[in-house]
């Protein structure tokens, strides 16, 4: 047999694999399209590994990567400022230990259901992986709407959440974060939770703590930094920065606000944001301190930033941020904000380089069109990794019982972002899709995982 025979029928034999394996998670979870959706798009790029690789396929690799090793899904019982009883579905998607402790954020979001968790988990395997560090992956949440409810309202749905969830996580075991709807205020109480049912004090049993008790510096901060760190690296890569840039994020909650902030400190200009109810566009750029002061202080919707900069105009469908012309789009709010349409848009209106700081919020023929158009295109599994890596060193500071400055862990985090995105880059290359970084992402990511889950044997 000659040596193309032989590369024909590696090729033959992992298309096959693929797309088996692909029928197989069809048929056992019909319903979950996030999950299909996000199972799909990192298939589609293995490919090429499995021909080079036929121990993956002996060793079942995709059958066991596309199941989650434990999913908990629980009732949470609440009660309301008038004594009426609530009861929402609390969810930790336990998704792959092979690096280390589950690791993923909590959201807290009405459309929260089995199918998002799980998208998020699985998706969360390969970032994890990219940081290069040791963590695996998780994710939880409930179907609870923090939206108009009181402080205490949130501290006695989060106690309740915790004490369910607090029998399947510890610091070795799975170590949750925030993610939509939790920032450091619900870690708080959620960590005041677990360690009064523990009876002790277990600093790294969650990550995302207010600085102030317990957690890192520059954690806030991570993932919007960390998106824009990538996306200056693969701009820079190809001649071209942030500067000068006209730029427009969606989302102005935490990943928005600091992708916002480092974008404007490497020189571009901010023209639009965004929350669910709709988007400001400001000609003159965006005034973060407004927008910080009305989100992160006064908890109030985008649309009043138009009353101190008038100027600036306010238009209620959200997802019409994306026909604003800009050079660089940053969708950093939440999943498949971007579809076909919004993605010929971006690229009439001569968009040149796109970065997921959201998971997923572009879907799957959004980006074929991108890549097709030779939009440089930045994979929220890596862009977005900062946070997580963060999150990893916070473990590592608590574990050490120190406290890195910020310098320190923002030196660090734009190394990981750098790395990262050389480790997308060199895969890619390797396996014949040069420049095409959602593939490298996805290979990059998945060989780390493979490679030990097969040191770990069949289990
Ligand atoms: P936040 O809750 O802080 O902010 C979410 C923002 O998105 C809010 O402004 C929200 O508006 C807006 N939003 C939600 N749904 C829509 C919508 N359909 N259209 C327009 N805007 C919308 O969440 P994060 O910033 O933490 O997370 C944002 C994304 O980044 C998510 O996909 C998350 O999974 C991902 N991510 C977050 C990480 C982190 O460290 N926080 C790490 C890695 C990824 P409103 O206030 O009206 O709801």
């Amino acid at each position: 047999m000659t040596n193309m025979e032989n590369t024909r029928e590696n090729r033959n034999r992992a298309n096959d694999y693929v797309h088996e394996v692909y029928e197989l998670v069809k048929k056992r979870n019909p319903d979950e399209k996030e999950f299909l959706q996000a199972t799909r798009e990192i298939f589609d790029s293995l490919r090429p590994v499995f021909a080079k690789h036929p121990e993956y396929i002996r060793n079942g690799i995709l059958e066991r990567i596309t199941e989650p090793e434990r999913i908990i899904s629980f009732r949470v019982a609440w009660e309301d400022d008038k004594g009426k009883v609530h009861v929402n579905r609390g969810f930790r998607v336990q998704f792959n230990s092979d690096l280390g402790p589950y690791k993923g954020g909590i959201r807290f979001h009405p459309s929260v259901n089995n199918s998002i968790m799980k998208f998020l988990a699985f998706e969360q395997i390969f970032k994890n992986a990219l940081t290069g560090q040791p963590i695996g992956a998780g994710k939880g949440g409930s179907d609870f709407d923090p939206k108009g409810k009181s402080e205490r309202e949130i501290m006695r749905f989060t106690q309740s959440f915790m004490t369910e969830l607090s029998k399947h996580i510890g610091p070795d075991i799975d170590v949750p974060a925030g993610d939509i709807g939790v920032g450091k205020r619900e870690i708080g109480y959620m960590f005041g939770q677990y360690n009064r049912l523990k009876g002790g004090y277990e600093a790294g049993v969650l990550t995302g703590k207010d600085p102030k008790h317990g957690g890192s510096l520059g954690r806030k901060e991570a993932t919007g930094y960390g998106t824009v760190y990538f996306v200056e690296e693969m701009l820079n890569e190809n001649g071209l920065s942030f500067k000068d840039s006209t730029v427009v994020v969606s989302g102005s909650g935490n990943v928005s606000t600091y992708a916002i902030e480092k974008a404007q400190q490497l020189g571009a200009k901010v023209v639009a944001c965004s929350d669910s109810g709709g988007y400001i566009y400001d000609k003159n750029g965006i005034d973060l301190e407004t927008v910080k002061r009305l989100k992160e202080v006064e908890n109030k919707r985008i649309w009043e930033y138009t009353k101190e900069h008038p100027d600036a105009e306010y238009h209620e469908d959200c997802s019409a941020i994306w026909s604003i012309p800009c050079d660089i789009a940053l969708p950093c709010a939440t999943q498949n904000e971007i579809d076909e349409i919004a993605a010929h848009m971006l690229i009439a209106n001569g968009l040149q380089a796109l970065g997921e700081g959201a998971n997923m919020p572009c879907n799957i023929e959004a980006i074929e069109i991108f890549l097709e158009n030779k939009v440089l295109f930045a994979p929220a599994k890596a862009a977005n990794a900062g946070g997580v890596a963060v999150s990893a060193m916070e473990m590592s500071q608590n574990s050490m019982r120190l406290g890195w400055t910020e310098e320190e862990v923002d030196m660090r985090l734009k190394t990981v972002m750098e790395n990262i995105y050389a480790s997308c880059k060199d895969a890619a290359e390797r396996f014949g899709k040069p420049g095409n970084l959602v593939m490298g992402a996805n290979i990059a990511g998945f060989l780390r995982v493979a490679d030990t889950m097969v040191a770990h044997g069949i289990r």
